[in-house]
């Protein structure tokens, strides 16, 4: 076997310690030797206080980047800039074209840019995507609601400009059915309630087409307490076809298909690696252009303030 391709990964923080570390311990093909954190250290890594020192002081050759999506243009630009290889967590940045430049960037220096999808890579998403492939799909409905408190206890990130509010997960959503459906997804309408004291969305409604007319309409609310949904249900003319658990199941006319433990991160580092190992990149910007796209058309409501 070849050596495992040296890799240092970027912001110590929820992501990174419940996916990215244990992750990477299982993926033979690459090897953790740094990490940069401004707070944290890690034992048995060289550890950096931020990613410039990461690539003057080291010679990893891959850099995962686990921070928030802001800030992450500049820290994916200088790592490209440094010869290295570049992962980026999703959403992969701040904004459409900034992702676009990013991957100009990597051409340019012929390196390899993944912007991840996790959620793609949960189990029963490839074969929801056969199903599909082959039926005629008459509606799509997609509720993706959850305890903000529960999941994403006092980070600020997400309620600033460029955090995403409400879509930092519907925008996982999103990732699953622009991967399933078998045509491309357009947006017509987007209502997005703002609490009175922060600048991103606490809930949002949107209505989206296929290129032949299939509605397709999706609801990401934060305020939901007790069980969580992440649900993407399909009517088709031949029966219905019904993800659950952010894709980990699927149900076709009511009988079980796939009920799978979770694998999406081990997935997405093998997936990494073999970019690299034979020269490209993978940059796909569909669901942000749809979070974009929300943004763009957004009827606006102010709705009560939020605390943690
Ligand atoms: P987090 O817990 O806030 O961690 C982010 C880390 O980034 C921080 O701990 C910090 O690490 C570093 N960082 C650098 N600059 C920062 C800044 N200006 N503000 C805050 N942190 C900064 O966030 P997270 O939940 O891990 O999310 C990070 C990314 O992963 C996001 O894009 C998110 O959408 C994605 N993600 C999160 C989850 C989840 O369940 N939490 C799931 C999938 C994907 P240091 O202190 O080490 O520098």
């Amino acid at each position: 076997m070849t050596h495992p391709i040296s890799l240092g990964l970027v912001g110590l923080g929820t992501i990174a310690r419940n996916q990215h570390l244990p992750s990477l311990a299982d993926t033979p093909t690459l090897q953790l030797e740094a990490i940069a954190s401004r707070n944290a250290t890690l034992d048995g890594v060289t550890c950096y206080s931020d990613i410039h020192q990461m690539l003057e002081g080291s010679d990893v050759a891959a850099i995962s980047l686990c921070t928030p999506p802001q800030g992450r243009f500049e820290q994916a630009a200088a790592a490209i800039a440094a010869g290295r290889h570049v992962m980026l967590e999703k959403p992969p940045g701040a904004s459409v074209s900034e992702v676009q430049a990013l991957a100009r960037l990597a051409e340019a220096q012929g390196v390899t840019l993944f912007s991840t999808w996790h959620s793609r890579e949960a189990a029963a998403v490839e074969k929801a995507r056969d199903l599909l492939a082959s039926a005629t799909i008459k509606a799509v409905r997609i509720s993706w609601r959850e305890d903000v408190r529960h999941w994403h206890p006092g980070q600020e990130w997400i309620w600033q400009p460029g955090g995403l509010g409400v879509f930092d997960p519907g925008i996982n959503a999103l990732s699953i059915l622009t991967r399933i459906m078998p045509e491309p997804v357009h947006l017509s309408h987007a209502m997005l309630e703002v609490p009175e004291n922060k600048q991103a969305p606490i809930g949002a409604e949107l209505r989206m087409l296929s290129a032949s007319g299939t509605p397709i309409d999706a609801v990401f609310d934060w305020r939901q307490t007790g069980p969580q949904t992440w649900d993407i249900e399909i009517d088709t003319d031949s029966g219905s076809i019904v993800l659950r658990d952010g894709g980990a199941t699927l149900h076709k006319d009511g009988t079980c298909l796939i009920a799978a433990k979770d694998e999406e991160y081990r997935r997405l580092y093998k997936r990494f690696a073999e970019l690299i190992a034979t020269g490209q990149s993978e940059v796909d910007l569909a669901p942000m252009q749809l979070v974009a796209d929300a943004f763009l058309l957004a009827d606006y409501r102010q709705t009560d303030a939020f605390h943690d």
